[in-house]
């Protein structure tokens, strides 16, 4: 495998103003399990690997009052296009709608099943926006979510440029988690 990391190191990225993206590929669909629904049906799906500590870390949560709701999970190379296409045309965009298209398909680490973009249960109106750093679920989070290999994709200052997304959080817990993420990120 670690000949698989080095062929792959400088893999396609794409730069869009300041910001760096790189190339992921989808997640194959048998892969994916469900790890909750949105009020209209749609199934939030992570690999399996990162679904098994998902459920750990909301029940952890759970037991000291901390209500974590998933609010987005894995997506398709052909959502993310529809979605950044008919969301970019759209100049009333909500906080929701840019955090979903802050990469264009193809290059969101939504595609892998390893990234979840999480919220607080309890404060719906920090979905998606800066203040879901101030909430108890984001400091819970900070806290305990190493220790169920999970980690922020894009703290301040992160080296992609990217806008920091506190919501945003990806699976590093096993080999084809972090060959994902380490042979994109490494320069
Ligand atoms: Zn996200």
């Amino acid at each position: 495998m670690a000949t698989d990391v080095a062929a792959a190191v400088g893999r396609p990225a794409i730069q869009i103003g300041n910001r760096v993206h790189y190339a992921y590929a989808e997640a194959p669909a048998h892969t994916l399990e469900t790890i909750g629904r949105a009020s209209d049906g749609y199934e939030f799906k992570l690999r399996r690997s990162a679904a098994v500590r998902y459920r750990e870390m909301v029940a952890a949560a759970a037991q000291e009052g901390i209500f974590l709701v998933p609010l987005s999970a894995f997506r398709g190379v052909a959502e993310q296009k529809d979605l950044f296409f008919r969301i970019s045309e759209n100049r009333n965009q909500t906080k929701a709608e840019r955090a979903l298209t802050s990469a264009p398909a193809g290059y969101s680490e939504h595609h892998t099943g390893y990234a979840i973009d999480l919220g607080d249960g309890d404060n719906p109106s920090t979905h998606f926006s800066a203040d879901f750093a101030k909430t108890a679920a984001f400091r819970w989070l900070e806290r305990n979510a190493p220790r169920y290999s999970f980690e922020l994709s894009f703290p301040p200052g992160n080296p992609q440029g990217v806008a920091y997304e506190p919501w945003h959080w990806r699976f590093t817990g096993d080999q084809e988690s972090l060959e994902t993420f380490f042979r994109v990120t490494r320069p």
